[in-house]
Parts: C-alpha cells; sequence; structure tokens
C-alpha cells in the first residue's frame, strides 16, 4: 500500500515537474517523457516513443549521439552522465533552443536506462542575449555620447583660440592705431605748417604779383601735400597687409623700361645734385612679377636712398635677371644703419638713432618686406656708417606663384 502510494506520488511529481523528463534505453530509444519533456519540444507522446532521442538534437549531436552512446558503453568514459551541460534541442518545428541538460544512469531491472532532465534555457538566454544588446547598445550611446562631446569640446576650444587669435589681432591693431595717431600728429605737423606758411607767403607775394615767388610757394605746398599723402597711404596699405586682402597679381612685363620710367620719376625729388644711376644685366627684359607691389618697393627704397644720403652723391639702382633669380638693388653712400639697429628694421614705426630731424614714419620698410614675402621673394641689406647701404630684393623665376615666361 504504501509503496503503491509512493509510486503514485513519484508519478504525479514526474508528471507536473516543470523540467522535462525523458529516459532513453542503452540503444538511445526513447521509453518515456514527461508532459513538460513534450511540451518543451513540442510533440505529442505517441510521435517519439521508440525513435532514437537523436530526433531530439540538432546537428552535429544527432548524427554523432549513437556513437556516444556506444563509445560510453565501450570505455566507461562519462561525457556527460552524472554532469550537467548546456546543449541545443531540436523542437518539432525546427527551431532550436539552448538547455541545461543533467543526465543519470539508472540499472532497472536488469537493464541499462539513462534519464534526462532538461531545463529550458531559452528564456535566460534570451533575457541574456537582450541584457547584451542592451548592454552594447548603452556602450554605443555613450560611446556616441563621449564623442560628440569631444567634439563639442574641441570646437569650444578652437571657437576660443580663434576668438583670442582676432583678440590679439585687434589689439595689435589698435595699438598701431595709436602709434599711427602718435606719429601723425608728429609727422604731419612739419608738412602742415609750412603749408600754412606757404599759403600766407602767397598771400603776401600776390599783393606785389610776384609770381616766381608764388611758384615758388605752390610748388611748396604740392610737395608737402605729397608727403602727407605718402604718409596716409602707407598707412592704409599697412591696414590691408594686416587685413590680408592683399594679394599679387602677376604679369610680365619689360624690367628696364619699368625703372628707367621709376628712376625718371624718382629723379624729380632727389637732393641737390644728386644722382640715381640705373643699369641693367643679363641678356633678358622680362620679369613676371606683381608690377605695383614692385614699384611700391623699389621707391621706398629708393627715397630711403635719397632721404639718408647727402647732396652730390650717387645712387645705383641695378636690375639683373639671371639663371634662376630676379636680383633688384639700391645702393647709396649715405649715413648708413647702425649695428644695433639692424635687427628691428623691418618692425612698423622702427627708425634708426641716427635719422636726427630727417622725418619719416617708420613704415616704409615693413611694407616693403610684406610686399616681398607676398610675392615670394627675399630682401636682405648690407650696411655701414662709411660706406652707405644696399639693399637687395631677389625673387626666384620658378616661383610657385610665377608661370614661366
Ligand atoms: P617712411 O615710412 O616714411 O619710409 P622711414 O624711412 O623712417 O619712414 P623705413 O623706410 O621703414 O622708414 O626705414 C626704417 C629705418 O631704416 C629708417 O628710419 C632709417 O633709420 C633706416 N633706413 C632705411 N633705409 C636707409 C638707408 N638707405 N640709409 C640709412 N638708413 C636707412
Ligand atoms: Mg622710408
Amino acid at each position: 500500500m504504501w509503496i503503491m502510494e509512493s509510486t503514485k506520488l513519484l508519478h504525479a511529481i514526474i508528471e507536473t515537474a516543470i523540467d522535462g523528463i525523458i529516459t532513453i534505453d542503452n540503444r538511445g530509444r526513447i521509453e518515456s517523457m514527461n508532459p513538460s519533456a513534450l511540451k518543451i519540444f513540442g510533440y505529442d507522446a505517441e510521435e517519439l516513443m521508440g525513435r532514437n532521442i537523436s530526433v531530439l538534437m540538432p546537428e552535429p549531436d544527432k548524427t554523432r549521439h549513437d556513437g556516444y552512446l556506444l563509445h560510453y558503453q565501450d570505455t566507461g568514459e562519462k561525457k556527460i552522465i552524472g554532469k550537467g551541460r548546456e546543449v541545443r534541442g531540436l523542437r518539432k518545428d525546427g527551431t532550436q533552443f539552448p538547455f541545461r541538460l543533467a543526465v543519470s544512469e539508472v540499472q532497472y531491472q536488469d537493464r541499462v536506462i539513462y534519464t534526462g532532465f532538461i531545463h529550458d534555457l531559452s528564456k535566460e538566454k534570451e533575457a541574456e542575449e537582450f541584457l547584451k544588446k542592451y548592454t552594447i547598445e548603452l556602450e554605443k550611446l555613450v560611446e556616441n555620447r563621449t564623442k560628440s562631446l569631444k567634439k563639442m569640446l574641441h570646437e569650444l576650444e578652437r571657437a576660443k583660440e580663434e576668438a583670442n587669435i582676432s583678440l590679439e589681432k585687434e589689439k595689435y591693431l589698435n595699438r598701431m592705431k595709436s602709434r599711427f595717431v602718435s606719429m601723425a600728429s608728429h609727422e604731419f605737423r612739419t608738412p602742415l605748417s609750412s603749408m600754412q606758411l606757404s599759403a600766407v607767403l602767397i598771400e603776401k607775394y600776390l599783393q606785389t604779383s610776384d609770381t616766381v615767388q608764388v611758384l615758388k610757394h605752390l610748388h611748396k605746398i604740392k610737395t608737402a601735400i605729397g608727403s602727407l599723402n605718402g604718409i596716409l597711404n602707407d598707412f592704409l596699405s599697412l591696414e590691408k597687409l594686416e587685413a590680408g586682402i592683399v594679394s599679387p597679381h602677376y604679369d610680365v612685363f619689360d624690367i628696364i623700361k619699368f625703372s628707367e620710367e621709376l628712376t625718371e620719376e624718382m629723379q624729380l625729388i632727389t637732393k641737390e645734385d644728386q644722382i640715381i644711376i640705373y643699369q641693367h644685366a643679363g641678356s633678358e627684359n622680362n620679369v613676371n612679377l606683381d608690377q605695383n607691389l614692385l614699384r611700391n618697393c623699389l621707391m621706398n627704397l629708393l627715397s630711403n636712398a635719397i632721404k639718408y644720403s647727402g647732396e652730390h652723391t650717387l645712387i645705383e639702382f641695378s636690375t639683373e635677371i639671371n639663371e634662376d633669380q630676379y636680383v633688384l638693388s639700391v645702393k647709396d653712400n649715405g649715413i648708413g644703419i647702425p649695428k644695433e639697429d639692424q635687427s628691428g628694421l623691418f618692425q612698423p614705426f622702427f627708425r634708426a638713432h641716427n635719422t636726427g630731424n630727417i622725418p619719416g614714419t617708420g613704415l616704409g620698410l615693413n611694407i616693403v618686406q610684406r610686399y616681398v614675402n607676398l610675392m615670394d621673394g627675399k630682401i636682405h641689406f648690407e650696411s655701414n656708417s662709411s660706406q652707405g647701404t644696399e639693399f637687395t630684393l631677389s625673387f626666384q623665376k620658378s616661383s610657385v606663384n610665377n608661370t614661366p615666361i
């Protein structure tokens, strides 16, 4: 009676177990399956009874299972019996699912049967997969956020740098402007008072109809206006250079003709018996440079040579076209540039100590240097107080901006 009861109980337990329970004989044929096992694999009991257990396995276990069983029976080597393992199952509808399999060996009425306990892991695996996917997505999200944050940070830093640069530039320009104002108020005074004096004198000479004197003072006024204009032009050139809107326009022209005209023009503003001698060397005449920028450079160098050397002197202006360069130079016998002042010569507003009361703003050479740089050229000078000064400009014929002639 008690045995009967406990068999019934056991049966009830097996029938209601959540995990699947399957028994097979020693050749792998299914002997029994509880309802959970049937449900897990999606079969009815009649469909499976007596069939090989491998029907519930996907490849490669499906074809190998008989071998596993024989191997165990031959060698007693346990691969799965007595242990648990995660394996894959094959449902009737062909889908696969993961489950945990525990197999035990039972000696029952002189024969061996094997019992498999099947714990479906689909839900756990799904949750695991979901978690994995979710984690990956989260990681991606974090990565993207970090990237965009980094990008934003980088952009902010760049904007800050740009703001700093433009602030520095603004400060520099402001400094330049205030220096210009103080320089201009000083440099403008001489030509302005000379113009005023001439105007007063013209009034006076008009009463006596002294035309010669009137013309002389009109000429003085014109010269003074020219000098004021020069200062303003220099400042405007500098502003344009600072704004980066000056770019060279190359064209091919005859350097001899160009230089002779320039010499003639500059000869008009020389001192008493100061002569500009122009010479060209080389068999070619044509150069490929920006005429306006070059004219401005040479006018500055020639006017310096005139300003900083005395009456009755020679100024040598020469041009040369050799195999790979254009070389232009202006040489005078003037006051020279003191050694200690030579390093600052190209700074805006810089003037050497020996200029005394010779007028000037200190902007000319700065502009020359920048124009020469724009045309990819070089500026060089040699100077001493006994032999005067020579400025040399050189340009590579095959420079990037130059189209070959
Ligand atoms: P400006 O802007 O009117 O040309 P500046 O002649 O004083 O004024 P730069 O032409 O820039 O200015 O020259 C800078 C300084 O270099 C001059 O003040 C002068 O001290 C020195 N310098 C330039 N050329 C000569 C020269 N040929 N001989 C002696 N000193 C020179
Ligand atoms: Mg000058």
